[in-house]
């Protein structure tokens, strides 16, 4: 079995940091004079956002190069995600600095069951952000703008207008999960862990039947999985798949068909006990 591939140490991080020289929202190089000068200049970014953490959990963050225009657009968006750790991050609201995230109340059609939802945050376009830094900083790689990512998130999408849930959890969900969590049992995975070990991501990479490659992860912030309405989904964490033209990376963790016996029950979250 091959060593799999690790970042959480200080030194692994400052080795991600130093040798991934391009910037992993473009892909384009980071050193001065390699790249575009629309680009502006070159700044440092969190990955995920610190806002989303609390002071005593900013240790060890995964710190990425990118370039000025590709990532000074995304402050509101970064704060909105912070927003929904709020529980977490101690992130504490007065009347001149009240909450941005706006819930409303969501009147389920087919149960009558009434619940908040959120408003005005797309969580899978962030988490698109993260998983490009991760596997650059993993693979040394840049995730293609044309790479399919398939994302299945335990918090579902609801319509407000037709009062039905418009997305819940994919049909492969618990399949993805339970691959995710033999690897990771089995210690055959790629992970990142920072942030005081509030942010873990773990990943394998399989083909699928098509043999199209991919590869299969898991991403928990904060136990993000506890904060599910367990009224609409099973106890879940986001999983999902990534699909990049390149091939499996160098070095990657790919899945080695070794399984537990299966429990009655599926498994939706990788990183349960
Ligand atoms: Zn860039």
């Amino acid at each position: 079995m091959s060593p799999s591939r690790s970042i959480s140490t200080q030194n692994e991080l400052r080795q991600a940091r130093s040798s991934v020289r391009f910037c992993y929202l473009c892909g384009q190089s980071v050193v001065a004079g390699e790249y575009d000068s629309a680009l502006a200049s070159v700044n440092k970014d969190h990955v995920p956002p610190k806002k989303i953490f609390s002071a005593s959990d900013r240790v060890n963050p995964l710190i990425l190069n990118t370039h000025y225009s590709c990532n000074h657009g995304w402050s509101l968006a970064d704060s909105l995600f912070g927003e929904l750790f709020a529980l977490y991050n101690e992130r504490e609201f007065t009347e001149e600095k009240p909450p941005i995230l706006e819930t409303q109340e969501f009147s389920h059609k087919a149960t009558g069951e009434q619940f908040d939802a959120i408003t005005g945050v797309d969580i899978k376009q962030l988490l698109c952000r993260i998983l490009r830094g991760f596997h650059a900083a993993l693979y040394g790689e840049f995730l293609g703008k044309g790479t399919e990512i398939s994302i299945s998130l335990q918090f579902p999408s609801v319509s407000f207008e037709d009062g039905i849930i418009a997305e819940g959890l994919h049909p492969m969900h618990s399949e993805v999960a339970w691959k995710l969590y033999n690897s990771r049992l089995s210690n055959n995975c790629d992970r990142v862990e920072i942030y005081n070990s509030k942010c873990k991501y773990i990943c394998v990479w399989d083909k699928l039947d098509n043999g199209m490659v991919c590869c299969l992860f898991s991403i928990s912030i904060y136990e993000w999985e506890k904060m599910v309405d367990l009224r609409l989904v099973p106890e879940s964490c986001c999983v999902g798949l990534l699909m990049p033209k390149t091939g499996i990376p160098d070095g990657a963790a790919v899945v080695n068909g070794i399984e537990l016996p299966r429990p009655l029950i599926p498994i939706y979250n990788p990183f349960r006990d």
